[in-house]
């Protein structure tokens, strides 16, 4: 009976399970068929299970009903049983395959690639990423494929890299490389062992990260490079703990030791203690006063004590609290030392090295002060050495240089304390005090006696001499400029009056440098407003008697008749045209005038016209002579150009140059002034001039002196000897033309024959109006 209930127990229950359809009731049928198992006791199922067919027949339709009831009860509990196993193997596979899928698709969302291997080498998983960063297909990876197989695929795809092939190369590979594609895609490889024997590969694209770091990289060395080449010594140190953190190679001299090794040191380790306190207690005040300090001191190094300029920055941190000392230390000793040369140089004439022009002025401007207020007196003494440029010419200018520096000694000597500079060339400058002008009168005739004793500069004898001008404090000025513009006055009025002469200012030579001043103004215009002409000076041929057929030809001469002044008398505008540079201007206007006016005479004489040095100077001159004498139709050959031996002493190679060029044109040289200068005979071997002019001052004292007559007969004779004909200046007397007759002078010129004049009062003589006696002189 209990069976029967059970039963009826078990349809409900499965009418229940359909009803409800479900396998969550797959439970409670197989625990109803397990209870009606249990109650419906063994001995039925026996009974079914162990009685012989053929009692089958003869069985109670009863118990028969019950065995099969009881089998039927057995059957469904065993299906039941299978139905369950079966439902639970599945949920098992679902949560299974629900826990793969989710962990592949969470592999394929890493940014990694990820590859699993067996023990075999054989590929268990790889995610996308991991194909993505190798060009792989999911469907080229065969299941079992090798790791070796996989490399060949990425081969394939232009994607293996030879880190990767020589990692798993290896027996046991494990750690990490960087693998660089073909593509130049960086991929930082991390391969772990599992426990299986198997491997587990990340693959993580770093191409920007390792570019970044390249950069980074790059950057830190060329900081460093730079850092380790700025020409200073470069520290930095952590403020808090007073700690190194970085030194350049410049300054291993500063630290004496490595770079290397200062990293992590103070300032303690590095110095002796004494010089530790000192450097500790300068970074105290840079770093309490969180800007820049610099300042400069000597430091004791490899190459011995030198100055070093230091600088200290603070570095502020976040909040604003030093964070970090920059140090630099400079070595400027050499700085420092051009710096004094140079400041030296400034103030001092490189040749003497005694104080020059400016250092010069600026002690005048402290005498002036210091004297100003209690009304003392001192003089101002502007020196001129006498015959320095021919010293140069002769002996050279390594001599002349040495003589200055002489001077300037022997000028020193004389001065006893007074301030003694160099001022320009050859001019010295002196400031003396004491009693006016006694002091400054008696040392000026100290100065004049010593420079007047003979140098011996290299073995050699040279005489120089000094010209002074003196002003006074106050009386001739009260600041600097004034005093030694009145001592500059002083000395041309001396040279004017002889060189070697001592001349004290006057209020009158001012006026007269005015005045010059102003000629000079109006000069400039003189050639404009027509107020030059040309005077003409006969020269004859030399003889007992001059007549008109005797005269060669003549010398043009400049004249100025200034509007208001009257006759200016050349040797006045010439060297103020010559001093502004006039005289190039004016000099191209003398020549053509003079080659226009020979060019009209119907008697070709000669035509001679004087050259100033500045007219080699400047211009072309050459090219000027040329085309004057192809303006004007004049034949070379009458033209004669008369030079002074400044010509050659301003520049001997161009001098030189120009003289044979100007030959070779076919006009005549002419040595002017010859013997009054100092080395007229060094320029006769140089050049083949055709015409030599003895000094007017030897003609002029030919019967007072017999020296005279023995240079003008030494003269006359050096000429033949060279084959240059000889012409006497200054013939003023009967006697003279025939003394240098006599003794074969070629030709002469002066007032005897004939003063400049202008060229009308000497028509007859070019053969303008015929008829006419210019010239008739007849020597006693
Ligand atoms: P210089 O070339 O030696 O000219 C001769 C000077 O001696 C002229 O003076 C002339 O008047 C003067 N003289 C001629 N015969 C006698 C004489 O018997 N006794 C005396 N006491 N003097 C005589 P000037 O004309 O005053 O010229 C002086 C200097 O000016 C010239 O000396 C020359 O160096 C220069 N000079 C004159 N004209 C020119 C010129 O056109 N160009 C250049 N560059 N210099 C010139
Ligand atoms: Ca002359
Ligand atoms: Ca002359």
């Amino acid at each position: 009976m209990a069976g029967k209930t059970l039963l009826r127990t078990w349809l409900k229950t499965c009418l229940k399970t359909r009803l409800t359809g479900g396998k969550a009731l797959t439970p409670a049928v197989v625990v109803a068929c397990l209870t009606g198992l249990a109650l419906t006791g063994n001995a039925a199922f026996a009974a079914t299970r162990f009685a012989p067919p053929d009692y089958i027949g003869s069985l109670d339709p009863n118990l028969i009903w019950e065995i099969l009831l009881g089998g039927f009860v057995v059957l469904s509990f065993l299906a039941a049983v299978v139905v369950w196993v079966v439902s639970a193997f599945r949920r098992v596979q679902r949560q299974q395959l629900r826990r793969d899928t989710f962990v592949s698709s969470a592999f394929n969302h890493l940014g990694q690639g990820v590859v699993i291997l067996d023990a075999d080498r054989r590929l268990l998983f790889c995610n996308e990423r991991y194909l993505d960063i190798y060009g792989l297909k999911r469907s080229e990876i065969f299941k079992g494929i090798t790791s070796t197989g996989l490399r060949e695929l990425r081969s394939a795809r232009g994607t293996l890299d030879a880190e990767s092939v020589e990692f798993f190369a290896h027996p046991m590979p494990k750690g990490s490389f960087v693998a660089t594609l073909p593509d130049a895609r960086s991929v930082v490889v991390k391969v772990n062992p599992l426990p299986n024997g198997g491997f587990i590969g990340i693959h993580e694209e770093c191409t920007e990260q390792r570019k970044l770091a390249q950069e980074l990289e790059s950057t830190k060395k060329f900081l460093e490079m730079v850092v380790d080449n700025i020409p200073v010594a470069l520290i930095v140190q952590n403020v808090e703990d007073g700690r190194y953190l970085l030194a350049n190679r410049g300054s291993e001299a500063v630290i004496n030791r490595r770079r290397e090794d200062i990293t992590g040191l103070t300032t303690e380790d590095i110095f002796n203690a004494r010089e530790a306190k000192l450097i500790v207690s300068r970074d105290q005040a840079a770093i309490h006063k969180r800007g820049m300090i610099s300042e400069e001191h000597p430091i004791s190094t490899e190459a011995g004590l030198r100055l070093f300029l230091t600088r200290r920055v603070t570095v502020l941190g976040d909040g604003g609290a030093p964070q970090y000392l920059i140090k630099t230390y400079e070595d400027v000793t050499d700085r420092r030392q051009t710096e004094a040369r140079m400041a030296h140089m400034a103030y001092h004439d490189g040749l003497t090295d005694l104080p020059n022009r400016p250092a010069f002025m600026q002690a005048l401007a402290q005498m002036i002060e210091a004297c100003g207020n209690v009304a003392e007196e001192f003089a101002v003494l502007s020196i001129d050495v006498d015959g320095l440029k021919e010293i140069n010419d002769v002996f050279g200018y390594a001599i002349g240089d040495k003589v200055l520096i002489e001077v300037g000694q022997r000028i020193q000597g004389a001065a006893g304390g007074g301030v003694v500079a160099r001022l320009g060339g050859d001019e010295f400058g002196l400031i003396i005090d004491g009693k006016q002008p006694q002091g400054g009168r008696a040392i000026a005739e100290r100065i004049a006696e010593l420079l007047g004793h003979q140098f011996s500069i290299d073995g050699k004898s040279v005489r120089a001499g000094v010209t002074i001008g003196i002003s006074l404090f106050p009386r001739d000025g009260t600041d600097a400029a004034a005093l030694l513009a009145n001592a500059g006055a002083a000395l041309f009025r001396a040279k004017a009056t002889s060189r070697g002469s001592i001349s004290i200012f006057e209020p009158e030579m001012d006026q007269q440098l005015r005045d010059r001043r102003l000629l000079h103004q109006d000069l400039s215009a003189a050639i404009h407003n027509g107020e030059l002409s040309l005077h003409y000076q006969p020269q004859a041929r030399a003889g007992q008697t001059v007549v008109d057929d005797d005269i060669t030809g003549f010398e043009a001469l400049a004249r100025w008749i200034h509007p208001s002044r009257g006759f200016v008398p050349p040797g006045e505008f010439i060297p103020l045209a010559e001093e502004s540079g006039l005289i190039v201007e004016m000099g191209e206007w003398i020549l053509r005038q003079a080659c226009v006016e020979a060019a009209s005479w119907p008697v070709p004489l000669q035509i001679a016209v004087n050259l100033s040095p500045a007219q080699f100077m400047h211009g072309d001159l050459v090219g000027l002579v040329h085309s004057i004498l192809f303006d004007t139709g004049l034949q070379p050959g009458r033209l004669e150009l008369e030079i002074t031996e400044g010509v050659l002493i301003e520049d001997f190679e161009r001098g030189l140059a120009l003289l044979r060029r100007l030959k070779a044109l076919g006009v005549r040289i002419s040595m002017d002034d010859f013997g009054s200068g100092y080395s007229s005979l060094t320029y006769l071997q140089a050049f083949p001039f055709d015409k030599i002019k003895i000094d007017r001052a030897f003609v002029t004292n030919l019967g007072h002196n017999p020296q005279s007559a023995a240079i003008v007969r030494a003269v006359i004779g050096l000429g033949h000897g060279l084959d240059v004909s000889i012409v006497a200046e200054g013939v003023e007397t009967q006697e003279q033309p025939s003394f240098l007759a006599k003794e074969g002078c070629d030709g002469v010129q002066g007032y005897f024959i004939g003063r400049p004049a202008p060229i009308g009062q000497y028509a007859g003589l070019i053969g303008r109006t015929p008829a006419v006696r210019d010239v008739e002189r007849k020597a006693g």
